[in-house]
C-alpha cells in the first residue's frame, strides 16, 4: 500500500514526545513489510539541512499556497535519497516553520499561529501527492495538528485531485490535545463557515475543535492502547469531551498497543551508554548506574534504588505525586535522577528538590536524547505515576534496559505492566493517584530490592517482553485495508 503519514514530530527530527519515536518506528516497520511509506512533517527552523542530509526536491519548483488570508512561499525538500525505504518528506515555510520548537516556542509558549502551521502541512501534503502523482492508499494522520489534511482531502479534494482512493485514519496519540480555537480560525482553515457553527463538524462548545472534527471525519480512528480506547469512550476525565463522539463510531473506533523500537532501544548495542548490557550478563548494567550517579553528582548509597524519571513535565505524568515523597525518600537512602522539561513551576519545584538533597536528587531541565537512554540504563525503578496515559514507550525502554517501572493502573501502562505480586510480574502497579500509593508501592519496591535473586527474576522477566512492531504493524494494515475501502467510496 501506498501510506502517506502525517505528523508534525518524527524523531530524530523532531521529537517531543512518543509521538516521534512512534511515527519513525511504525514507518520502519512497515515499510519491511514492503508498503511504500511517505512521511511528511514542517521542516523546522532547528533542523541543520547539512548534518541531517535534507535537500530541496529538484524536480518541483517554488510554489505558494492560500493559508487564511496569506499567501505563504513554499518548498519541498526531502531526507536521504529517493531508494530510502522510508521516504521524509519536509515542508519549508520560513513564515510559519522558520523559528525553532513544533509547538510552543522557546518560553514554552504555545505558537499563536497554530491552526495556520497545520492547515500549511495539510494542504502541502495533498498538493506533494498530487505533483508527484503518488497514488495514495491512505492518509494516516497523527494528532490533532495532522487533522486538516483529512479535512481538506474531503473538502476540497472530494473525488479528485489527490490520486488514489486516499482513505484516512486518524491516530489519536493525546486526547488532552485537541486543538481548540475560536471559530474565526476557520478562515485560516479556508474552510465553509457553516463548519465552525452547530451543527458543523468542526463546531465544539461555540469554538472550533479539530480533534472532534478528525474524528468524525476519518474513515478510522484509533488510539494507541485498548485500555486508553476504552477509557476514553467511557470517562470524561480521559475522554475530554470527545466520549460520546468516539462512541458514535462504533467499530470504526479501536485500539492498537505502540510497539518498542528495540533498534534503537538496545541496551547490547546503545552507544549512549558507558558499558553495554544484556539479559545474560548485567554487569554492565551496575557500570551504567555507577557512571550515571557520578555524571549526575549523587552520592551512591548502598542497598536502596535509584529511581530514574523521564519526561515531558507536566501535570499528565504525575510528577507532582513523586515531588512531595523525595525528602523522606532521600532520607531512607533512595536516589532520584530527573529529566525533564516543561510547564515552568514543575521545573522549578524539582530544581528546589534538588537542591535541598543535592546528594540524592538530581534534575536536569532540558531535553537530552542521550542522557535518557543513561537513565533508562542505570536506574533500579523507573517511576511513571501518570494521571492518565494513552500508551507511553517510557515503561518499554525501562524493562528492555531491566528497569523495574512503577505505574499508575491506566491506559497503556495497564496494558503492559504487570505487578511484582502476580504471575508473570515484570514491575509495581498501583491505583489511586495519591503520595500514599505511591509511597506503599515504593515500600513495596525496596522490599523486593532486599531479595536479589526474587528482584533479579523480575527484570529478567521484563527484559525478554517483547513489544516489537511487528504485531501492531499488521493491526494498522487492517485499518489501513478498512480505510482504503472507504476512501474509493467517497
Ligand atoms: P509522551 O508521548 O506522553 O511524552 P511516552 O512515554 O510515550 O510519553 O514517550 C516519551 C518519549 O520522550 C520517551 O522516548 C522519552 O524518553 C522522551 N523524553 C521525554 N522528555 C525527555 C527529555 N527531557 N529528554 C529526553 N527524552 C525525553
Amino acid at each position: 500500500m501506498n501510506i502517506m503519514m502525517i505528523s508534525a514530530e518524527m524523531a530524530p527530527f523532531a521529537k517531543v514526545g512518543g509521538l516521534a519515536d512512534v511515527v519513525t518506528a511504525l514507518s520502519a516497520a512497515l515499510a519491511a513489510r514492503k508498503h511504500d511509506v511517505r512521511v511528511v512533517i514542517p521542516l523546522y527552523g532547528h533542523l541543520d539541512r547539512d548534518r541531517e542530509k535534507i535537500r530541496p526536491l529538484g524536480k518541483l519548483p517554488p510554489l505558494t499556497l492560500r493559508v487564511g488570508q496569506q499567501m505563504q512561499d513554499l518548498r519541498f525538500h526531502m531526507r536521504g535519497s529517493p531508494r530510502s525505504r522510508v521516504k521524509v518528506y519536509l515542508v519549508e515555510c520560513q513564515a510559519l516553520y522558520g523559528t525553532e520548537g513544533v509547538y510552543s516556542d522557546e518560553k514554552g509558549e504555545a505558537f499563536p499561529d497554530a491552526l495556520a502551521r497545520a492547515a500549511m502541512h495539510g494542504q502541502a501534503a495533498l498538493l506533494l501527492a498530487r505533483l508527484l502523482d503518488w497514488p495514495v492508499d491512505v492518509i494516516h494522520a497523527h494528532d490533532a495538528e495532522a487533522i486538516p489534511a483529512i479535512l481538506f482531502r474531503r473538502h476540497w479534494y472530494a473525488g479528485r485531485g489527490v490520486p488514489g482512493p486516499a482513505g484516512s485514519l486518524l491516530t489519536i496519540h493525546n486526547m488532552a490535545h485537541q486543538a481548540i480555537h475560536p471559530t474565526a480560525g476557520i478562515d485560516t482553515l479556508g474552510l465553509p463557515r457553516s463548519m465552525a457553527s452547530y451543527p458543523g463538524l468542526l463546531e465544539f462548545h461555540g469554538e472550533l475543535n479539530l480533534m472532534k472534527a478528525g474524528i468524525l471525519a476519518a474513515d478510522r480512528v484509533n488510539t494507541v492502547s485498548p485500555a486508553y480506547a476504552k477509557e476514553t469512550t467511557a470517562d470524561p476525565d480521559f475522554g475530554c469531551g470527545m466520549e460520546e463522539t468516539l462512541t458514535g463510531r462504533g467499530e470504526s473506533y479501536s485500539g492498537i498497543l505502540n510497539g518498542a523500537d528495540y533498534d534503537t532501544w538496545d541496551p547490547r548495542r546503545d552507544k549512549a551508554l558507558p558499558a553495554p548490557f544484556g539479559p545474560a550478563d548485567l554487569s554492565g548494567k551496575d557500570v551504567c548506574r555507577k557512571e550515571l550517579m557520578k555524571e549526575l553528582g549523587l552520592k551512591p548509597e548502598d542497598g536502596k534504588p535509584l529511581c530514574g524519571f523521564v519526561g515531558r513535565l507536566v501535570h499528565q505524568k504525575g510528577l507532582d505525586l513523586v515531588l512531595p515523597l523525595l525528602g523522606r525518600l532521600a532520607e531512607d537512602g533512595f536516589t532520584f535522577a530527573i529529566l525533564g522539561t516543561g510547564d515552568k513551576k514543575l521545573e522549578a519545584a524539582a530544581r528546589k528538590a534538588a537542591a535541598r538533597h543535592p546528594d540524592k536528587v538530581a534534575f536536569v531541565g532540558t531535553f537530552d536524547e542521550d542522557l535518557a537512554h543513561r537513565i533508562y540504563a542505570g536506574s533500579d525503578l523507573f517511576l511513571m505515576p501518570s494521571l492518565f496515559e494513552p500508551c507511553g514507550l517510557s515503561q518499554m525502554y525501562s524493562l528492555r534496559y531491566g528497569t523495574l517501572p512503577v505505574v499508575r493502573r491506566t491506559g497503556g501502562l495497564a496494558d503492559t505492566i504487570i505487578d511484582a505480586g502476580r504471575k508473570n510480574g515484570n514491575g509495581f502497579v498501583f491505583d489511586e493517584a495519591t503520595g500514599e500509593d505511591l509511597m506503599a508501592t515504593l515500600r513495596r519496591a525496596e522490599a523486593l530490592w532486599e531479595d536479589p535473586k526474587a528482584w533479579r527474576e523480575v527484570q529478567d522477566r521484563g527484559m525478554k517482553c517483547d513489544f516489537s512492531w511487528g504485531r501492531s504493524a499488521a493491526r494498522y494494515e487492517k485499518l489501513y485495508r478498512a480505510a482504503r475501502r472507504a476512501g474509493k467510496g467517497t
